[in-house]
């Protein structure tokens, strides 16, 4: 665990943001429309640049991400046969060994397999959780994979914002099997449950007690959970961290679509359980997509990203605004020394938005 959590070095990290920032180039010299036939034949240069430009947060790079998006859509339109799975898990847990082996697997059932990230980290600290480019070294050059690492920090910065539209450009360039990876930390994974339909929590072997530790909210958003490692020494502590969890998850709501949540244990690394985790995900997408759940869940995705593109698009036409600007700080000032509510301040600015938009 302690290799993904070093920080870059800061001279790793100017090189991630130049070499982000060419890429951001690159794609701007390119025409939308153009990109979105390379992209829907499956160029993955296309895809890789497509992607560089919807995670872009430069304003004058908002028409062509929009013109690249539309132009995809208009030439395929979103179908079913994809499988969109969300992964979490704590830096450790495996997630990185485990989807190299699983995908790989994936691969030889004649899938394509896209693998993205959404690290709440990079954005913030400059380093990243969820590691670079090495992680997924097999997945990461086979002709049938994509895996993107997560966006350099600041450089193009809004982490979780485009993974939804990352995922449909993997989509259309015929990626049919799509893992968004994420830490089990922050909100990260809320946004990941938020863009999938199917979820599994990766947790380790342990005790009862210290399963306590796993945040309710987490497992409540589970389908499967697979308790990771269960090889060799650390099998009695998997099996009875399934056991524990078994309990546990009894007395917990089911998911939506009214199926118990299922646990498995297995090892990343050895392989050992990983047939029977396929058949488990790949019956779930099959019994959503027959009893057309899978339509309600798209739908309730694009609702859920069209909320989260309103707000970020409110806070970019503030930042966008010097007086709205000015404005939040005078008010935030004023709340900091208690003369006016929070509630009263927030009202007064939005207000000030009106005339502005
Ligand atoms: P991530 O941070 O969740 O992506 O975890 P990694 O995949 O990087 O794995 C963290 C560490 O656990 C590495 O040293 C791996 O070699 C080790 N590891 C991963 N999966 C397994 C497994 O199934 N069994 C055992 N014994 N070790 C594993």
């Amino acid at each position: 665990m302690e290799p993904n959590q070093a920080k870059p070095a800061p001279e790793a990290r100017q090189k991630a943001r130049e070499a982000a920032l060419a890429r951001i180039r690159t794609a701007k010299a390119a025409d939308p429309v153009r990109l979105a036939e390379q992209l829907v034949a499956g160029n993955r240069v296309a895809l890789s640049q497509g992607i560089t430009w919807v995670e872009s947060r430069l304003p004058e790079d908002r028409a062509g991400a929009e013109a690249l998006l539309e132009a995809v859509l208009r030439l395929k339109t979103p179908d079913h046969s994809s499988l969109r799975i969300g992964i979490t898990g704590i830096p450790g847990v495996g997630k990185s060994t485990m989807i190299e082996r699983w995908g790989q697997m994936m691969i030889e059932a004649g899938h394509r397999v896209a693998v993205l990230a959404v690290d709440p980290s990079s954005g913030r600290s400059g380093g990243s959780v969820l590691g670079d480019k090495t992680r997924m070294s097999a997945l990461a050059v086979h002709a049938n994979a994509f895996v993107r690492p997560s966006p350099a920090a600041d450089a193009l910065g809004g982490v979780a914002r485009a993974t939804h539209e990352a995922m449909l450009l993997c989509e259309a360039a015929g990626f049919d099997r799509v893992l968004v990876e994420t830490v089990g930390v922050g909100q990260s994974e809320t946004a990941v449950r938020d863009m999938t339909d199917v979820f599994l929590l990766m947790v380790l072997g342990r005790t009862g007690d210290e399963l306590q530790g796993i945040k309710r909210g987490i497992m409540e958003m589970a389908d499967w959970v697979w308790v990771n490692k269960a090889d060799g020494p650390g099998a009695a502590a998997a099996a009875e961290a399934a056991r524990a969890l078994q309990l546990a998850l009894h007395l917990m709501p089911r998911p939506e679509h009214g199926e118990a949540v299922g646990i498995l244990t297995g090892s990343g690394e050895t392989g050992m359980g990983l047939a029977e985790l396929s058949l488990a995900i790949e019956g779930l997408g099959e019994r959503l997509r027959n009893s057309g759940q899978l339509d309600a869940l798209r739908t309730a995705q694009r609702l859920a990203q069209f909320s989260a593109h309103v707000r970020l698009a409110l806070l970019d036409a503030v930042r966008e605004r010097p007086h709205m600007q000015a404005k939040w700080l005078q008010l935030q000032t004023q709340v900091q020394h208690g003369q006016i509510s929070a509630f009263s301040a927030a009202r007064s600015f939005v207000n000030g938005l009106d005339s502005t938009l």
